[in-house]
């Protein structure tokens, strides 16, 4: 099984990411650059989303401004909730989150929503000093997270980057409405940038400062919750489930689910479905996912009923996607807070405020998680196992050899590759032929095609296959039928 460090060394060594700035030396922790493969795995990731998800849901997209003023997250309660317990050494000066120290030392979870005092207390009980310097800690207080935003020379209102994308579609919401046609349930989406103030970053892109993530509000009827038109496409299909209070996973098909009581609605265990085939597609072995439901204290001041999907990697059971029953808090809050009229009114004229499901993925979490479970090692040989999909590049082409001697190999590779460009290919002669192809392993690519002295007595060329590292030969005239049905399995 990959370690975290196997993983890292990789993405370092392939620069498919990096801590951003990295040339100065007071750069902030907590950030991270993409290189040229990351970039394009990281694309591929949001392609499939927008592809199962927006398309085949019929869900709309919006992408939104970063920096929203100060009312947006008054009304969405941020301001006041949004807090992370800290306690700062008396001696070295650092901060560190105390619920993070407690649960380190304690092997136990803490609440980041516990009372300050309770938090202080149980820091006193066991003792804790400073992990840095074994210095004293001081008494836990709330750090808000969000980061602040000089906008221009007004001060008339002050702005923030916002800490979460959806806030975004609920302030968009009744624009849709109007101009878009709507019906229920509508899912409206968003990928783009967050920003918390994260006491300790850690773990390269798991908990970063600035992150991505990929988010779905899906508006309803909460009368009608229970109709759905395509439930039958996933009533029989079963979901890793973990309920509160017990330790294991078990599978239960959606419609068990509804007919439990263990969610909601249809709606929910139908959007829990859909997101599960997703992380199928993306490569995630299903043994390895769990819904895992939270309970009253665990969840966010908004949901009324929270699953959170999690996957299990070398550093535990990482949490993926936050999945919430929003209920009408946020529609609410910003009708209030604005003074429009947030109401939806039906053609019989019934007027309600929508109801919101919410499907919240980590973008960056997910890119870690899926070179991770992707990641094999073979004696000396590195390679992460991609879905196709997901490869930044389909096909490298390569000459046997670059030299004098072998001017005819670069040519007719040269002209493969041209040939082969309505693909994803890139050409390659630097650097001997075992090193080309492990450079290609390692960032994914799932096909290598190479051309020989053979290949030019008999127009043919090798298609070497990445996880087998099997060549076979093949005519140079079927080499785009043959990638073609590599590509897309037929
Ligand atoms: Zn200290």
């Amino acid at each position: 099984m990959a370690t975290y460090e196997d993983v890292v060394n990789l993405a370092l060594r392939r620069s498919l990411f990096y801590p951003a700035s990295e040339i100065y030396a007071n750069a902030p922790a907590g950030f991270y650059d993409y290189g040229p493969f990351g970039t394009t795995i990281r694309r591929k990731i949001v392609e499939l989303w927008r592809k199962e998800l927006i398309q085949k849901e019929d869900m709309l997209e919006v992408d939104g401004a970063v920096i929203m003023p100060e009312d947006v997250f008054k009304a969405s309660g941020h301001l006041t909730n949004f807090n992370d317990p800290i306690t700062q050494c008396s001696k070295c000066k650092t901060i560190h989150r105390a619920d993070k120290l407690l649960e380190e030392t304690t092997k136990k979870p803490y609440k980041e929503a516990a009372p300050v005092e309770e938090l202080t207390a149980a820091l006193r009980e066991h003792k804790l000093k400073c992990p840095k310097c074994k210095g004293d800690l001081s008494d836990v207080r709330q750090f808000n997270m969000m980061v602040k935003a000089e906008v221009g020379i007004s001060t008339k209102s002050a702005c923030y980057l916002r800490p979460e994308t959806c806030q975004t579609i609920f302030v968009d919401w009744s624009r849709l409405v109007r101009t878009m046609r709507v019906k229920f349930p509508k899912g409206v989406s968003q990928v783009g940038k967050s920003f918390r103030n994260e006491i300790s970053p850690r773990q390269t892109l798991i908990r970063q400062v600035e992150f991505s993530q990929m988010e779905t509000e899906v508006f309803f009827d909460p009368e009608q919750i229970n109709e759905m038109e395509k439930w039958d496409e996933v009533k029989g299909y079963p979901l890793r489930i973990m309920k509160t209070g017990s330790d294991k996973v078990e599978y239960i098909s959606a419609e068990r689910l509804v007919k439990d009581k263990t969610v909601t609605g249809k709606l929910i265990a139908y959007y829990l479905a859909r997101t599960q085939q997703l992380f199928e597609k993306y490569g995630i072995p299903t043994e390895k996912m769990r819904f895992r439901q939270l309970d009253d204290k665990e969840r966010a001041f908004y949901a009324k009923e929270a699953w959170d999907f999690e996957v299990e990697t070398s550093l535990g059971w990482v949490e993926l996607t936050a999945n919430n029953y929003r209920t009408d808090y946020d529609l609410k809050g910003h009708m209030e807070a604005s003074k429009k009229d947030l109401n939806f009114t039906t053609p019989e004229g019934r007027k309600f405020i929508p109801h919101v499901w919410e499907i919240s993925m980590g973008l960056d979490r997910i890119f870690y998680v899926i070179l991770e479970l992707s990641y094999r090692k073979q004696g000396d040989r590195e390679w992460l196992s991609l879905p196709t999909a997901l490869a930044p590049i389909q096909a490298g082409i390569f000459p046997l050899m670059a030299n004098e001697k072998s001017k005819e190999l670069v040519k007719k590779a040269k002209e493969i590759h041209k040939d082969l460009s309505c693909f994803e290919v890139m050409y390659d002669e630097t650097g001997g032929i075992g090193k080309r192809y492990a450079r290609l392993d390692e960032i994914g690519v799932p096909y290598c095609i190479t051309v020989d002295f053979d290949s030019i007595q008999n127009n043919d060329a090798t298609i070497r296959t990445r996880d087998t590292a099997e060549q076979k030969r093949i005519k140079i005239a079927d080499l785009k039928n043959e990638l073609y049905k590599l590509i897309t399995g037929g």
